[in-house]
């Protein structure tokens, strides 16, 4: 009987690599013969990544599938700390291309054996090489395996070029090493039945290479080779866009002004305002990925929880000074001078921990809410101006604006991570 694999093979490579980047933590990624970018996809969801690289010689299979790699709906509205971007290539992995040096990680999955024999040297020069990467994953057919697969005659695909036993993937492997200065440990993924793993093997091998610590990174080549064709560049929203870092405080800044003037109200008149400003415990709109729901919702009640303290403390402890929240003639608007509540932007910076975390000083909070159209400033700019009789309409407009949408999807500073395979493109088959 022919072995099973569960989870299917191509999902545990792609989870080798997954585990392999939740330890370490590469920034800088390249997939070489990413074929339909399916790696790529769950890789880009790692929050420390900063570049996502995928390189195949086909570049209609690339293009394909591309756009999968675009930045979500959840991106925009949760931008991510840290820049991320995401380029795909075609060209081949035997040529050099300068573009691809320095990365922290290059993977390369099932690709040698589609190589002729002469394409493999090419290819341990250009990556161990030239490219240089910190470390390499590579995975190739073991041969010994193949014997468990009884219809199978020849290869286990019909491009493929070699297929390698144990012995000949180390040979090449600790060659590479000795020429060009790495160290790798051995390994696989698809087991065969039990009391048969000496024998057989894994179903996949895989080598674990690290450049070795000590040895200087080989700078003979300052050629500018650009052999690649870049087919698609796409940068991530992030909070290092200034104006996203804007939008994101903004809407935070609100909300927590908003909150603290309805408590506020409630304990000088006495009177509850129950208002329906979009709150954190209303779940995420159907626009939200629907992985990322309930990380929101959790983050938004204790982030809720958080600023309640606060509030709370506000309020009950008396830790607001007698004032510092307070009624003020607000601006001339149609004709009537409006009444305001003054929200110092002091007691929001200090309480609100988001507030805190994206804005990193009073001062810079001040600067970036300084004439930004949704924000009223005091004249001094020392406090955000909420209109209280106009505060229906005022909700009316934030909700027309789309900000109870980006209000509930906004408290999650980090990306959600998505490591199910499941949402990885099925390849067209195992090996
Ligand atoms: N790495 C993919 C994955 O794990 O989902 C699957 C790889 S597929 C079996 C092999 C890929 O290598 C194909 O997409 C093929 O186009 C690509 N390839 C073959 N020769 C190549 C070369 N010289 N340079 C770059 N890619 C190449």
């Amino acid at each position: 009987m022919e072995p099973t694999f569960s989870p299917a093979l191509h999902k545990q490579r792609h989870q080798f690599v997954i585990d392999f980047v939740k330890r370490n933590k590469p920034q800088k990624v390249v997939d070489l013969g990413c074929s339909e970018c399916s790696l790529l996809k769950q890789l880009k969801f790692h929050c420390e990544m900063e570049l996502l690289v995928g390189v195949d010689i086909n570049g209609a299979k690339v293009k394909k599938k591309m756009r999968g790699l675009a930045p979500m709906s959840t991106d925009y509205l949760q931008p991510r700390n840290d820049q991320l971007l995401v380029e795909m290539y075609q060209g081949s992995v035997t040529q050099r291309d300068s573009r691809l040096r320095g990365f922290d990680l290059a993977t390369s999955i099932e690709l040698i054996e589609h190589l002729t024999l002469a394409n493999v040297e090419h290819f341990s020069e250009v990556v161990f090489g030239y490219m240089t990467p910190a470390a390499v994953i590579i995975s190739t057919p073991n041969s010994e395996f193949n014997p468990l697969f009884p219809r199978l005659a020849g290869f286990r695909h019909s491009d493929h070029k070699f297929e390698w036993t144990r012995a000949e993937f180390k040979s090449w492997a600790l060659k590479v090493c000795v020429d060009h200065g790495y160290e790798v440990e051995f390994t696989g993924v698809g087991r065969p039945p039990p009391g048969q793993q000496e024998r057989f093997g894994f179903c996949s091998q895989i080598g674990v290479f690290h450049r070795l610590g000590g040895r200087e990174v080989c700078n003979v080549f300052c050629d500018d080779a650009l052999s690649y064709t870049l087919l698609y560049s796409k940068n991530y929203p992030s909070l290092h866009d200034n104006n996203i870092l804007r939008r994101v405080l903004v809407t935070e800044v609100l909300y927590w002004a908003e909150q603290l003037r309805r408590k506020w109200v409630e304990e000088e008149t006495g009177q509850r305002d129950d208002g329906d400003t979009p709150g954190p415990a209303e779940g995420g709109g159907e626009e939200c990925h629907r992985a990322s729901e309930q990380h929101l919702e959790m983050e938004e009640k204790q982030t809720a929880a958080a600023c309640g303290a606060a509030m709370k403390n506000l309020v009950e402890h008396q830790d607001v000074e007698d004032g510092e929240l307070f009624w003020t003639d607000g601006q001339q608007e149609s004709g009537r001078l409006s009444r305001c509540v003054s929200v110092p932007l002091s007691v929001l910076w200090s309480r609100c921990p988001k507030v805190g975390a994206l804005s990193g000083s009073l001062g810079n909070l001040r600067r970036l809410l300084m004439d930004h159209p949704d924000v009223k400033l005091s004249q001094d700019g020392s406090a955000v101006l909420l209109n209280y009789q106009e505060q229906e309409e005022d909700r009316d407009d934030l909700e027309d604006s789309g900000f109870a949408e980006a209000r509930r999807c906004s408290h999650s500073v980090e990306p959600e991570e998505d490591w199910d395979a499941d949402h990885a493109a099925l390849l067209s088959g195992d090996k």
